[in-house]
């Protein structure tokens, strides 16, 4: 008989290690300003798997190397067992978000951004935040090598290689018309010490993307975790369209 070992890993997925592999299998779970709004939506995990599936193997055949293994229907994934590194990465090309919030509360933006939303942010920001607290903040460079979590060569090759997934990711959007405004990603070290993409990717949990035509036009249209977040829309409606115009 084989045991299965299962645990959460994150606000909306499940890690399960059965017969010495690792597995992460998405759920309808849906959670937002840190857990204080929460629910469950039809086929959302069906979704954010196809999407990182999709993602991740367009990394690997750029040479960015990821956890990823292979696809497991309807919402799991094989993974490569990793130590997850307890910081996440988030890339900004557009004001929103955190970045706002902060800046409304008192925060300087940093030079050369205008504090709008949808301003465009000309050199793409990369913020490090805290990830096994019980609310992300954002963490500086010292804090994070202080903590012993990560090197000085270790974060400038995380940060490059946000800036490469960025540049990959908003390349394959623009052409179907959508805008990738920011997005969150996370790495984690194998036993070999090697840095590898992880978690999940391109999904509208993680990133906010908004139509481009919508936005020539004046207007943010949201296809992301902001129709949750902002009451906006139905979230399984949005994910599945999204899902159509990147995939399909
Ligand atoms: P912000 O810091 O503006 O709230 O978020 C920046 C980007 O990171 C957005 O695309 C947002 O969806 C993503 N993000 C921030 N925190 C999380 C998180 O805990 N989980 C996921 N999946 N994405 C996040």
């Amino acid at each position: 008989m084989t045991t299965e070992i299962r645990e959460r890993a994150g606000k909306s997925k499940d890690i399960i290690k059965k017969d010495g592999k690792t597995f992460f299998e998405f759920t309808n779970r849906t959670t937002a300003f840190d857990g204080v709004k929460k629910d469950e939506f039809a086929h959302k995990g069906e979704i954010c798997c196809k999407l990182s599936a999709y993602w991740f193997e367009i990394m690997e055949s750029e040479g960015i190397p990821t956890h990823f293994r292979a696809f497991v229907p309807p919402n799991t994934m094989e993974v490569k067992h990793l130590e997850i590194i307890p910081v996440e990465v988030i890339c900004r090309n557009f004001v929103a978000g955190s970045l706002l919030r902060r800046h409304e509360s008192g925060d300087a933006v940093p030079a050369g951004i205008e504090p709008r939303l949808g301003a465009k942010i000309l050199d793409p920001i990369v913020e490090f935040t805290t990830k096994f607290e019980a609310v992300d903040r954002p963490i500086d460079h010292e804090e994070i090598m202080k903590n012993g979590w990560l090197r000085r060569e270790e974060l400038d090759s995380i940060a490059e290689c946000t800036r490469k997934v960025n540049n990959i990711m908003k390349r394959r959007l623009s052409d179907k018309g959508i805008i990738l405004a920011d997005f969150k990603i996370e790495f984690g070290k194998n036993s070999a010490g090697e840095i590898l993409l992880a978690d999940e990717l391109g999904t509208p949990d993680g990133c906010r993307f908004w139509d481009l035509d919508s936005y020539e036009n004046g207007e943010i249209v949201s296809l992301d975790k902001d129709v949750y977040r902002y009451d906006k829309g139905d979230l399984s409606d949005v994910y599945q369209r999204i899902y159509q115009r990147i995939c399909e």
